[in-house]
């Protein structure tokens, strides 16, 4: 079994979902006892929320790329970053890794190509939403047709992820708010909805949608413990 190195810590909410997640994959695939080797960088998600604010996309790679060189060093085989929006500056860590980058969007596209569907909606922050980076890998790499809600619905989006999930308060309110942009999103014509960011599935799940949804957390630890168990 490979181990597998997490970046995590954005926010720690969600890595504790992944930890939960490779770990019973782990479990499932080889039974028993058997349990994941997981190497964790976790940062201190203040700064970094400060870095994504301003716009210091830089600042925030140049932490990052530490975390996994750090990660490379202590003998991980392959490496995470658990969150979708600070895919942002996947490039600059893979420029100095010579370990793979498990892609949270290669993960996800792959599955949705893998079960046919062509259009897509994409909840996440306003970084993923709203910016190249995420939207034009699912589109160039995999040919998906995504689209997100209207500017309204995205601030809601937003902020909840940053108000209220990355500091582990699930709000009722806010979850109906959730599945009335997922049904807009139904209404616009998409075959399914990512939920690109990797705390949403704490506060939505399919029980609360009529078409599928995709919780980014769940598919890139699923391909972790495929990559770790190949
Ligand atoms: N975990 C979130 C994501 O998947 C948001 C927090 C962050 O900005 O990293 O995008």
């Amino acid at each position: 079994m490979k181990t597998i190195g997490l970046i995590g810590g954005m926010s720690w909410e969600s890595t504790i979902g992944y930890y939960r997640k490779i770990n019973q994959g782990v479990k499932n695939t080889l039974g028993g006892l058997h349990s994941a080797k997981i190497l964790l960088h976790s940062v201190d998600f203040a700064p970094i929320e400060q870095l994504q604010r301003s716009g210091n996309w830089a600042g925030a790679a140049e932490i990052l790329v530490d975390a996994a060189k750090s990660l490379e060093s202590a003998g991980a085989d392959f490496v995470l970053i658990c969150t979708n929006t600070m895919h942002k500056v996947a490039p600059e860590i893979e420029e100095n890794l010579s370990i793979p980058l498990l892609h949270i969007a290669d993960a996800t596209g792959e599955e949705l190509v893998k079960d046919g569907i062509r259009k897509v909606g994409l909840l996440g922050t306003a970084f993923t939403m709203e910016q190249s980076f995420y939207k034009d890998r699912l589109s160039e790499k995999y040919g998906l047709e995504v689209v997100v809600p209207g500017e309204q619905d995205r601030k809601r989006v937003h902020d909840i992820i940053y108000h209220e999930l990355c500091l582990g308060n699930i709000n009722a309110v806010s979850r109906d708010e959730y599945i009335h942009i997922v049904h807009e999103l139904e209404l616009a014509g998409v075959d399914a909805v990512i939920l690109g960011c990797t705390e949403i599935g704490m506060l939505i799940s399919q029980e609360h949608a009529g078409i599928p949804l995709y919780d980014t957390t769940a598919i890139h630890a699923a391909k972790a413990v495929e990559w770790a168990i190949p």
